[in-house]
C-alpha cells in the first residue's frame, strides 16, 4: 500500500522567504564588496546600516521589543547566508546575538526593556567577553574581578583579549570574577552587562575606566575588529548585574556556557556558509578552467573533490540545523551543538583547502575570493570553543548519557 508523502522541504515559507533575502543581500552587496573592506581591514559600515534596515539585528529578539521574534533554526539559517557572502558579516551580528540570548534568558524585566528595543534595531550592539590574555579554553581561569563597593556599584578590574566588535559595541556582556576564593571557581563569576561609548577608545563619564586598545591585527576575518578591553576602576551599578544581584551574583559561568551553545550552532552556520561558497566557486572555476584538452571539472580527481565537498557541506548542515531545532524544542543539544560545531568549522576549513587546490596557482592571487576564504576558515576552529575543546565536551556528554 502506498504511503501518502507531501514534497521534501528543508525549511518552511517564512525561513525560505527570509534565506532568499539575505541570499540576495550577500549577492548583491555583501560578495563585491567584501574585497574592498578585506583589504582595507575597515568596518563595512554601509553594509551593517542595510542590516539594520533589514532587521538583521532583532531576527531572535521577541517582536514585544521590536525584534522578528524568529527562531534559532532560521537565524541559522540566516547566518549562513551570511557567512557564505562574508564571515566577517556574521561576525558583526554574532556577539549581538549571544547577547541577547542571555537578557531573553536571563536579564530582569528593566534589563529586557532597557536593552532589547535598542539592540532589536541595531543602534546599539552587543559583545562578549570571556577570554583573557593567559585563558581561552579553561574560562574557570579567568582573573578579572569585581569588587563591590561600599557605596552599592561594583568596581571591575582586569584585562580582556580578544573581543569581537570591542571597539564598536555600545555594551559588553563580560565575565567577572566576583569571589576569587570559590571552589570550584565558576561558582564565584558573575555576568555584568558594562555599557560602554561605541568606537570609543577612552570611555568618559559614566563609562570611565574602560579603555580600548588599538585593535589586534590578524590573519582573516578582518573588517570586524578584535580587541582587548581594559577595564581599571569601571563602576558597574548593581543593576546590572545579569539577572539582578540576588539571582546573579554567582551564575555567570553557568549563564555564558549556557550561551555558547547556541554559540556554537551559531559558529556551526558560518562553516557550512564558507564551506558552500567553497563548493560554488569550485564548482564554477573547475568548469571554466582547462588542462590537458578538457575541463578540469571532466578529471575524476576533481569531481570527486566535488563529490566530497558538496556531500560534507550537506552532512554539517543537516547536522547545525538539527541541533538548533532541538534547541527551539526546549531539548537539550549541548551534545549536538558540539559536534554541529566540530563538524561544521572542519569542514569549512576542509572545502577551502579543497577549493584552493582546484583554483591552482590563482587561489594563491588576491584577484580570486577563495584567497581570502583561505585566510578566513580557520578561525572558525578556534572562536567558541577550539576542536579538541569539543571534542572533550562531545565525549563527556556522549559517556553521561550512555552511563553504564
Ligand atoms: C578572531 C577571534 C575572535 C574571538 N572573539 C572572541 C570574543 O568575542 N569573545 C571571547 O571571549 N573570546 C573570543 N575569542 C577567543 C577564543 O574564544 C579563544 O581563542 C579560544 O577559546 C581558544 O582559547 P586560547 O586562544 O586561549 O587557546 P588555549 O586555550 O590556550 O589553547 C591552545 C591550544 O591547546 C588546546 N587545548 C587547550 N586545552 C586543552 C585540553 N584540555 N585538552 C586538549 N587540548 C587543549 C586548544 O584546543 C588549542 O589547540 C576570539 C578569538 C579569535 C582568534
Amino acid at each position: 500500500m502506498a504511503v501518502e508523502t507531501s514534497a521534501y522541504s528543508e525549511q518552511n515559507e517564512i525561513q525560505r522567504d527570509i534565506t532568499e533575502m539575505v541570499r540576495q543581500f550577500a549577492d548583491e552587496q555583501i560578495i563585491p564588496n567584501a574585497e574592498k573592506y578585506d583589504h582595507e581591514d575597515s568596518f563595512p559600515e554601509p553594509i551593517v546600516e542595510q542590516m539594520k534596515e533589514l532587521g538583521l539585528f532583532g531576527v531572535t529578539i521577541p517582536e514585544e521589543y521590536g525584534g522578528m521574534g524568529l527562531d534559532l533554526t532560521t537565524y541559522a539559517m540566516i547566518v549562513e547566508e551570511l557567512s557564505r557572502g562574508w564571515i566577517s558579516i556574521s561576525g558583526v551580528v554574532n556577539t549581538h546575538f549571544i547577547g541577547s540570548y542571555l537578557l531573553m534568558k536571563f536579564g530582569t524585566d528593566e534589563q529586557k526593556d532597557y536593552f532589547l528595543p535598542k539592540m532589536a534595531t541595531g543602534e546599539i550592539r552587543a559583545a562578549f567577553s570571556l577570554s583573557e590574555p593567559e585563558v581561552g579554553s579553561d574560562v574557570q581561569g579567568i582573573k578579572a574581578t569585581a569588587k563591590k563597593g561600599e557605596d552599592g556599584s561594583w568596581e571591575l578590574n582586569g584585562q580582556k583579549m580578544w573581543v569581537t566588535n570591542g571597539l564598536g559595541s555600545g555594551v559588553v556582556f563580560v565575565l567577572m570574577k566576583t569571589d576569587t576564593k570559590a571552589d570550584p571557581p565558576y561558582r564565584g563569576m558573575t555576568c555584568f552587562i558594562t555599557e560602554k561609548e561605541p568606537w570609543a577608545e577612552q570611555n568618559s563619564g559614566d563609562f570611565k575606566g574602560l579603555t580600548v586598545p588599538p585593535k589586534i591585527k590578524k590573519m582573516g576575518y578582518k573588517g570586524v575588529e578584535s580587541t582587548e578591553l581594559v577595564y581599571d576602576g569601571y563602576r558597574c551599578p548593581p543593576e546590572r548585574v545579569l539577572g539582578g544581584e540576588e539571582a546573579g551574583v554567582g551564575q555567570g559561568f553557568v549563564q555564558m556556557m549556557d550561551a555558547l551553545e547556541v554559540g556554537r550552532v551559531n559558529v556551526a552556520a558560518r562553516g557550512v556558509g564558507i564551506a558552500q561558497r567553497a563548493l560554488e566557486l569550485a564548482l564554477r572555476y573547475s568548469q571554466e578552467r582547462k588542462t590537458f584538452g578538457k575541463p578540469i571539472a571532466q578529471h575524476q580527481a576533481i569531481q570527486f573533490k566535488l563529490a566530497d565537498m558538496a556531500t560534507k557541506v550537506e552532512a554539517a548542515r543537516l547536522l547545525t540545523r538539527k541541533a538548533a531545532r532541538m534547541k527551539d524544542a526546549g531539548e537539550r543539544s549541548d551534545l549536538e551543538a558540539g559536534m554541529a560545531k566540530l563538524l561544521a568549522s572542519e569542514t569549512g576549513k576542509e572545502c577551502v583547502e579543497e577549493c584552493f587546490r582546484i583554483h591552482g596557482g590563482y587561489g594563491y592571487s588576491k584577484e580570486y575570493e577563495i584567497e581570502r576564504l583561505y585566510r578566513d576558515a580557520p578561525l572558525l576552529l578556534i572562536g567558541e570553543g577550539t576542536s579538541e575543546i569539543q571534542r572533550m565536551v562531545i565525549g563527556k556528554k556522549l559517556l553521561q548519557r550512555h552511563k553504564i
